[in-house]
């Protein structure tokens, strides 16, 4: 399925939005402020046990034990497709 895009589009997808943006502003996750992390619903199991982390882009979910990566996490929330939440994402950039 990564095969119909080049790696670098990927990463750029990946990379170009801040996962803080991803959740507040393109998902519309709900948050909380609780902590010096940004707290997001797990759209998963729906728990609080979360942080994100702006060095690798990435949010994780402790109950889950999972990271998700902005494509993962439109995956996720959309429930759509891999190409899906690429050309959603890729909607988002600007
Ligand atoms: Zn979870």
């Amino acid at each position: 399925m990564a095969d119909l895009y080049p790696t670098d589009f990927l990463r750029k997808i990946r990379n170009q939005i801040p996962i803080e943006k991803v959740i507040v502003t393109v998902l519309n996750i709900e948050v909380r402020h609780s902590s010096k992390w940004l707290r997001f619903r797990c759209p998963l199991c729906y728990s609080f046990h979360t942080a994100t982390n702006r060095n690798t882009n990435l949010a994780r979910c402790f109950d889950c034990n999972k990271n998700f990566n902005p494509i993962d996490l439109v995956m996720a929330v959309g429930q759509c497709s891999f190409v899906e939440a690429v050309e959603y994402l890729k909607s988002k950039r600007h």
